[in-house]
This record gives C-alpha cells, structure tokens and sequence, in this order.
C-alpha cells in the first residue's frame, strides 16, 4: 500500500494491539478511543489525509522508484538541491498543520531510516552487519507507509563516563541470545515518543557502547510479543479545543520500552555484536544531516507560530509602545530568520555524498540545532514575561457557556479583542508554555536531539578552526 489515508493508519495500529500500559492499566480496546491517544492519532491521521489532497500530492509524494504508485515525500532519497526544497516544503507542509508541536510526526522516523538506507555502504563486508536488511526494510516502509517510534538510550541509572552494568538481570536491553530465528533481547530502552501508537519500533544506539551485547540495531513491529510500552501520565486534561488548544491534538506521549525477551527475527537485524559499527554508524552515515535538515525545518515552523502567539498578546492588551516589549519580539524575529538563513544556507552548501547522494551542509544544522535548545526556552519565558497576569485569567469553556457570562465579556475584554477571544489567545499562550504538556514541550526541545553540552562538544570538535589559528598566528608574525 503506497502513501496511506489517515483511516488506513488508525485502522492499523487499532488491529496490532500493541501492549500499551498507562497509570496502571493495559490498552485493551481501540487504542485510537482512548482518551491519552485520541488527540494525537486524529492529528496524526489528518497528515496522512494530506497526502490525498488533490492540490498538495505533488509537495507530499513522489512517484516509488520500484511501482511508479506515489509514497511519501520524506522517503525521498535527494540526489540533487531540487530533492532537499522538496522534502523541506513537504516536511513544513505537514508541520504547519500542528504548527510543528508533533517533534515525531512520522517524517522525522522516515528521515531516519531514508539516511541509513543511503548509507547502507558503511556496513558491507563488516562482521555481524548486514546492510541489505536495511535496505529491505527501508523500501517496505516506503511502500507501506509504516509509522515508527525508535528508541536510541539506555534507561538513565548511572551516567558516569566509565560505567559498565554488572546485574544478574538486565538494565538496559541487550542481547541475551541467539537462535535459528534471530536474537533474543531482554531489558529496558529509552524513551519511545509516539510508543504504542506506530506500525514498528527502531532500535538504535546512539553511541558510546562499551558492551558487544548492547551494539546492535534493528526494527520489529510494536506488536511483537514481549514487547511493552510503559507510559507516563497523560498530560491531555480534556477534550475542548477551547480549554486545550495544543494538548487535546498533539499530546505525542512519552514511553519506556521494555523487551521481555522479544524476538528479532534474522531479516529485521540490522547489525549485532559490533562494538565499532555502532558506535560509528551515525556519525559516519547521513544521519545527521538528514535528520537535523527534518527536525529543523520542524522548528523553523514552531517558531513562527510562537511569534504569531506573541504578537497576539502584544495586540490584544496593546503593550506595543514599550521598547522592551519590541525588543521581547525582536529577539523570537531574530531566531526565526536565523533558523531560516542555515537551512537554507545547509541547502545551497549541500554536496554529493561518497554514497551518491545530496547531503546538506551538516555543520550548518548543528549550528541550528545548538541554537534552537537555548532559544526555545526563552520563548516560554518571553510569553510568560509579556503575558502576566493574563496566563491565570483565562476561565474555562464551561465558564463561558454558565450564567456570568455577562460578567466575563464585560471584564475580560481588552483593547482588540472581546472576552471570548481574548481567552482563547492567553489559554493557547498557556497551554505552549505553562500546562504540562507546555512544559514537557519546553523540556522536549531542550532534549529533542540529545542532551545539548554534548551537541556542543560535538561541533566543538568538528569545527575546523584551524584557518584562523594560522590568521593569528600570520597577524603575530607580521
Ligand atoms: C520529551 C522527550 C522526548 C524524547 N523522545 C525520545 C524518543 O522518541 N526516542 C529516543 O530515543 N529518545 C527520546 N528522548 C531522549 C533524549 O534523546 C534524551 O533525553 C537525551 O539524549 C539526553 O539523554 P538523557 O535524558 O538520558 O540525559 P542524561 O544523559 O542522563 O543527562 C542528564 C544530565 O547529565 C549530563 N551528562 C550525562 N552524561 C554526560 C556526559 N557524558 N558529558 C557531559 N554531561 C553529561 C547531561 O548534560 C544532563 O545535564 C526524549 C527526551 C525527552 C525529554
């Protein structure tokens, strides 16, 4: 099946019945009725309608390389510039429709797994890799359109740089076995957004393993048996749109996953027991810059709906006069335009890779992805700061469907808006930064593509600084 509906995909995660435990409680029944999952499988469901829309097929699709049927733009393999404004203008177009607050909408895992199939190269000939799985299974989701969580960490029990886990039991998933059919895993990975309600997981490292048992890589569906996702609460507190503009849609849910002893059948093994293959296969392959071209071109999205929100405040209490307030704004104005100079930038610096393909400028987006977890944060500070009082103030629908109606619209108008709409900017402003799914957002960009001292390490040490060490050096000499 070539790009799905939104009905094909509730349809098929309703039919796995995934093992799915929140507050205490097994999922049992339409996982798509469930009130923690409701909201954001509609969400979900509504992008895939997009690729159905007779003016948007050609910005959501392309014809498959093997059945000419059209699957989903994010697969795209770019070979060329033209390829890289494609998958952005596609990736924008579904993040506009929840103004980028689904951080996994499923082009990010199709990113992913579009990268690793382009650089499938790395693994040929290598001990216990096997590349051509890879491969298979990147064209299987391409023609099917699979929906996929992933899980790239270990549970968080102790961090010290020389750490090495010596339990009778499992910590972390690893390796326990193998057998005619596959490898057995046993333990605990972190920390699947999405978990219960995609076709597949992804399992990856994501660097740093010092234990054979634990290097390893693979996908198999949520419903395998022994497979559990344990989530946390949900942070969707009701269904009105009015009360929760951003948690009663997009709430993506955060889960552990826990491998009871799953199967990996043999095909679905990416590679195993190859300490140096998975601690290198990122770094060496498109990941990075495929995927930071996604989640950037998400976050440039996101960015401008925070302004939008901002200058929302600022017209409704007609705050503007004051410098401060302009200087509040300018500094979100100055993110955006930056964030959108190096993706573009990323674009016209992209360069065929060894493997053939066109990869944008890749420290382009690191710098983009150092900066987004530190400006993020004082967005919600820049909203609360420019809000005040007017993020407590915000009654609820019933409220304004009860008998001090009359009093609502007269004390709570302002000085371009009536009550009513007035209370729908400041309950959006809340629910992006003060409610706990706001919060977890804030947390969430921080944290979205790893932990940001280490981001920083990175680029630290892959910056070529070099030329103007010499420069100095040159200056001193003259
Ligand atoms: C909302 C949310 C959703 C997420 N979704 C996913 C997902 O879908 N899939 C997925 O795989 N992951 C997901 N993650 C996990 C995310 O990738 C991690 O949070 C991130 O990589 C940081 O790892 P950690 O949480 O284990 O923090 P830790 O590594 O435990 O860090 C804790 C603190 O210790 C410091 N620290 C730890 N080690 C070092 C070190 N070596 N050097 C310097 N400082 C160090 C960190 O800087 C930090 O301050 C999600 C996280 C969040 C918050």
């Amino acid at each position: 099946m070539p790009a799905i509906t939104g009905n094909d995909y509730i349809e098929r995660i309703d039919h796995l019945k995934t093992c799915v435990w929140i507050d205490g409680a097994l999922v049992t029944g339409k996982i798509s009725e469930h009130p923690a999952f409701k909201g954001v499988m509609k969400s979900q469901a509504a992008l895939y309608d997009l690729q159905h829309a007779e003016s948007l097929k050609d910005v959501m699709t392309y014809p498959s390389p093997s059945t000419g049927e059209p699957v989903g733009m994010s697969y795209l393999q770019p070979k060329t510039s033209d390829d890289l404004i494609k998958r952005r203008a596609m990736i924008q177009q579904w993040a506009i429709s929840n103004n980028g607050m689904m951080g996994r909408s499923p082009d990010y895992m199709n990113t992913v797994l579009m990268a690793f199939a382009s650089s499938v190269n790395f693994l040929k000939g290598k001990e216990n890799c096997f590349p051509e799985n890879i491969i298979k299974f990147y064209e299987y989701a391409r023609e099917n359109d699979v929906s996929m969580t992933h899980t790239f960490i270990d549970p968080q029990v102790n961090r010290a740089k020389f750490y090495f886990e010596d339990t009778d039991e499992p910590i972390a998933a690893k390796v326990m076995e193998k057998n005619e059919e596959g490898i057995i895993i046993k333990g605990a990975r972190l920390l699947a957004t999405q978990g219960g309600i995609t076709d597949e997981i992804v399992v990856f490292s994501a660097g740093g393993i010092q234990d054979k048992a634990k290097s390893f890589a693979f996908s198999i569906p949520s419903d395998s048996k022994g497979l559990k996702f344990v989530c946390r609460d949900s942070f969707v507190e009701g269904d009105s749109s009015f009360n929760y503009p951003l948690s009663s849609r997009f709430e993506e849910m955060d889960s552990i996953v826990i491998f009871d002893n799953v199967l990996v059948p043999w095909e679905r093994v990416f590679y195993y027991d190859n300490i140096e293959v998975s601690n290198k296969f990122m770094a060496s392959s498109s990941f990075l810059p495929f995927t930071l071209h996604q989640a950037v071109s998400r976050q440039i999205v996101k960015t401008e709906f925070v302004l939008g929100i901002v200058q929302s405040i600022i017209d409704t209490i007609n705050i503007v006069e004051y410098q401060h307030v302009q200087e509040k704004a300018s500094e979100i104005i100055v993110a955006l335009e930056t964030m959108k100079a190096l993706v573009i930038k990323s674009e016209i610096e992209a360069k065929i890779d060894e493997w053939g393909f066109m990869r944008p400028d890749q420290t382009t987006l690191q710098i983009a992805i150092n900066l987004f977890p530190r400006v993020y944060p004082r967005f919600t500070e820049i909203i609360q700061l420019l809000s005040a009082s007017g993020l407590m103030t915000i009654p609820t629908e019933k409220t304004f469907q009860s008998s001090i109606r009359k009093d609502l619209d007269q004390y709570l108008q302002a000085k371009s808006r009536n009550a009513e709409d007035r209370i729908k900017i400041f309950r959006l402003a809340w629910d992006l930064t003060m409610s706990s799914f706001g919060t977890r957002e804030t947390l969430y960009e921080r944290f979205f593509f790893g932990d940001p001292i280490k981001l920083s390490s990175k680029l630290y040490f892959s910056y070529d600084k070099e030329p103007y060490v010499k420069r100095v050096k040159n200056f001193l000499q003259e």
